[in-house]
C-alpha cells in the first residue's frame, strides 16, 4: 500500500499551522513542518540553523538543496510510514519535484490542499499573532487574555511574537510567496490532485472543507510527469 502525503498549501498566516496538527490527529499522522524545525535549529545554533537565518531573518526561502535535506531525513523516520502531513513544503517547483524522487513510483500518494487567504487578511493576522516558542502553536492578540502576560494554554510557556511576523518581513515573505511558491498551484492542478478551500472563516469550518478536499482526491493520486 502506498503512503499519503497530505500537503497543506498556501500563503504565510493562512492558518496551515493550525490546520495541519488537526489533519495530523484526525490521521493520526505527524506533520513535519520545514517552518518549525529550521526554528529549532536557529534557537539551537547548528550549522543548519546558523545558515538557514540569514535568510529567514529576511523573509527569503531557505536554498532547496538545505530543506530537502531535512525533509528527507524526517520522512525516513518509521512514523512516516503509513503517511504524513507536510506544511510549509514543497514552497518551490523543485522541492515539489525533490519529495517524489524520494520515493519510488507508486509508494506515494500525494494530495495537495491550498488554504485561500487575500493578502489584506493575512497581513492583519500576522500584527496580531503570538505564537509558542516551546510547541509552536498560534495565537491571536486580541483573543488572549491579559496584557503582556499571555502564556500558552497547552504548557504555560509565555507567548512571543516571531521575528519574521514584522510588518517589513512579512511584506516580503508574501512577495516571496507570489513569486516562488504560487507556481505550484498549477504544477499540481496540471497534475490533477489539487484542491482549494476558503481559509477565511472559523478554524473548524476550514477543517472540515479540509478533510472532504482530502476525501474527495482520493483515488485521484497525482499523476508523474515523464
Ligand atoms: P514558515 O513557518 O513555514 O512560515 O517558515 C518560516 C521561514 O522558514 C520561511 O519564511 C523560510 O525562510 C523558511 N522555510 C520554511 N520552509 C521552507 C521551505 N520549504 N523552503 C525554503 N524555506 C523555508
Amino acid at each position: 500500500m502506498s503512503r499519503l502525503a497530505i500537503i497543506l498549501f498556501g500563503p504565510p498566516a493562512a492558518g496551515k499551522g493550525t490546520q495541519a496538527r488537526m489533519v495530523g490527529e484526525a490521521f493520526h499522522f505527524p506533520v513535519i513542518s520545514t517552518g518549525d524545525i529550521l526554528r529549532e535549529a536557529v534557537r539551537n545554533q547548528t550549522s543548519l540553523g546558523n545558515e538557514a537565518r540569514r535568510y529567514m531573518d529576511s523573509g527569503a526561502l531557505v536554498p532547496d538543496s538545505l530543506v530537502d535535506a531535512i525533509v528527507k531525513e524526517r520522512l525516513q523516520r518509521e512514523d512516516c510510514a503509513r503517511g504524513f502531513i507536510l506544511d510549509g513544503y514543497p514552497r518551490t517547483v523543485n522541492q515539489a519535484a525533490f519529495i517524489e524522487t524520494a520515493f519510488k513510483e507508486g509508494d506515494l500518494e500525494i494530495r495537495v490542499v491550498g488554504i485561500d487567504v487575500a493578502d489584506e487578511v493575512l497581513i492583519r493576522r500576522i500584527a496580531g499573532r503570538l505564537s509558542c516558542p516551546k510547541d509552536g502553536k498560534v495565537f491571536n492578540a486580541a483573543a488572549v487574555p491579559g496584557k503582556g502576560g499571555a502564556v500558552c494554554d497547552v504548557c504555560g510557556t509565555p507567548l512571543v511574537s516571531r521575528a519574521d511576523d514584522s510588518a517589513e518581513v512579512m511584506q516580503q515573505r508574501l512577495e516571496v510567496y507570489h513569486r516562488q511558491t504560487q507556481p505550484l498551484i498549477d504544477y499540481y492542478i496540471g497534475r490533477g490532485c489539487y484542491s482549494a478551500v476558503d481559509g477565511d472563516r472559523p478554524i473548524n469550518e476550514v477543517h472540515e472543507s479540509i478533510m472532504k478536499a482530502v476525501d474527495a482526491n482520493s483515488g485521484n493520486p497525482c499523476r508523474r510527469n515523464g
